[in-house]
């Protein structure tokens, strides 16, 4: 496939990035390894659109990976960060931003009656499965195969093709002992799930899920999932946490909890909450949260934890949501695109499948219905990576992976969603 956009200027940025960043980027997702080829530098972001330093164009579907729910540089957010600004950029002492975010957090996330912040969801999940061993003296954490919560030691475990194995590491550098309490499920496997709790259900401190699963691509839980959890939390002491550090503030305002209607123990927050700033959190119910420091003995601090640049934009983030939902609109044109996309594919005979959770979304290069990591396994990777250059050489952003959700924001608009569905048909009839 040819390229029609001129990518000379990233081409040699990324060079020297290269040079002094491993692998050229301060996160993998960021890399197009997964695609071939390299990735674009960014210059800037206006609403929809990111334009690189070859001062190539972008719709973008990424929104720094979930931030951007309503688009770049919304003017409340920097004029909110520009006024923080005035006044300090970090005070090491308590301030009334972060009561006031914490309040806010409390009365969208209902589950949520007292918060921490932390300044990404990584160290968000870290301190919750803390808190939820701390909390019941247990040391096992159930978790499920292509669920990521962050780079946290624990988690790093993915393999397990529903085998109720202890996990080991997916990751060199975290040492089996840091794993050997973390049991691995399939996702949407009520059986396993159910056969790990009569097994060893008195020792399994807290379960951890992506109530919609976004990195394997985006996965919806099947009905009676979320609630066996829950279930098996309540009756055997566990901690059921929900890993919403995607979703919260995406899905619904009050996030998967609310628009599935299953109320975890513990949530763990990122990604909007900050408004593009880093921000993450977690919270749940009162008497799991008193068990942190300094009310009760579960340590986690934090420098530069509710830094006010950080809360001053995540706050202004959390009122327009709430003042303006655009969760309605968001599902109007998510569902226009994820239908179109469908259409445009099968009119071309590629086969896939999609799946769809409000703006989140993932169209599968797979036969089968994805609903774990075993089936999300085979997808046709190679085919995703042509999609995925194709649809750059039309000026669409999408993620640079086939395990990832992309997202709508509410910047785009009926047209945005139209061009890109066009895209798409040029694209799927070159891949035909
Ligand atoms: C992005 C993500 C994380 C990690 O958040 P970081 O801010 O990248 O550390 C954790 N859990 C889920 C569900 C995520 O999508």
């Amino acid at each position: 496939m040819s390229t029609s956009l001129s990518h000379a200027k990233s081409h040699a940025e990324f060079q020297r990035a290269a040079q002094f960043i491993p692998g050229g980027v301060n996160s993998p997702a960021r890399a197009f390894g997964a695609v071939g080829g390299q990735p674009v530098i960014m210059a800037r972001g206006e609403g929809p659109y990111l334009y690189d330093i070859d001062d190539n164009r972008y719709l973008d579907y990424i929104g720094s990976w979930g931030p951007h729910i309503l688009g770049h540089r919304p003017e409340f957010v920097t004029s909110a960060i520009q006024a923080a600004l005035e006044t300090g950029t970090s005070f090491g002492a308590p301030t009334a931003l972060e009561t006031e975010m914490a309040e806010l957090v409390c009365e969208l996330v209902p589950s949520v009656e007292k918060v921490r912040m932390v300044n990404s969801g990584t160290e968000a999940t870290m301190s919750a499965i803390r808190v939820a061993r701390g909390f019941t003296g247990r040391d096992v954490i159930v978790k499920f195969a292509g669920c990521y919560h962050g780079h946290v030691d624990a988690l790093l475990v993915q393999a397990g093709s529903g085998a109720l194995t202890h996990g080991t590491p997916s990751s060199p550098g975290v040492p089996a002992g840091c794993t050997s309490d973390t049991l691995v499920l399939e996702y949407n496997d009520i059986e396993a799930l159910t056969a790990a709790f009569q097994n060893e259900g008195d020792k399994i401190a807290g379960v951890i899920l992506e109530p919609v699963v976004g990195n394997m691509g985006c996965v919806l839980p099947e009905p009676g999932f979320l609630e066996t959890a829950r279930e098996l939390c309540t009756k055997y002491g566990s901690v059921l946490i929900f890993d919403e550090v995607m979703t919260g503030f995406r899905v619904a305002l009050g996030g998967a909890q609310e628009r599935f209607g299953v109320t975890p123990d513990m949530t763990t927050l990122g990604k909007i909450i900050g408004g593009g700033l880093p921000v993450g959190a977690y919270g749940g119910r009162e008497d799991i949260m008193q068990a942190v420091s300094p009310t009760g003995p579960v340590y986690q601090a934090g420098t530069l934890s509710g830094n006010p640049l950080a809360m001053a934009s995540g706050l202004a983030m959390l009122r327009e949501l709430k003042a303006n939902p655009p969760y309605e609109r968001l599902e109007t044109l998510s569902t226009k695109l994820v239908d179109g996309l469908h259409q445009a594919a099968e009119d071309a005979g590629i086969p896939h499948v999609l799946a769809q959770c409000g703006s989140m979304f993932t169209l599968f290069f797979n036969t089968e219905k994805v609903t774990s990591y075993a089936v999300s396994a085979q997808n046709d990777t190679d085919r995703f990576a042509k999609y995925f250059m194709g649809m750059l050489d039309h000026g669409i952003y999408l993620p640079c992976s086939q395990f990832e959700a992309n997202f709508v924001s509410n910047a785009h608009t009926d047209d945005h969603i139209e061009s890109t569905i066009s895209g798409a048909r040029d694209v799927f009839a070159s891949l035909a």
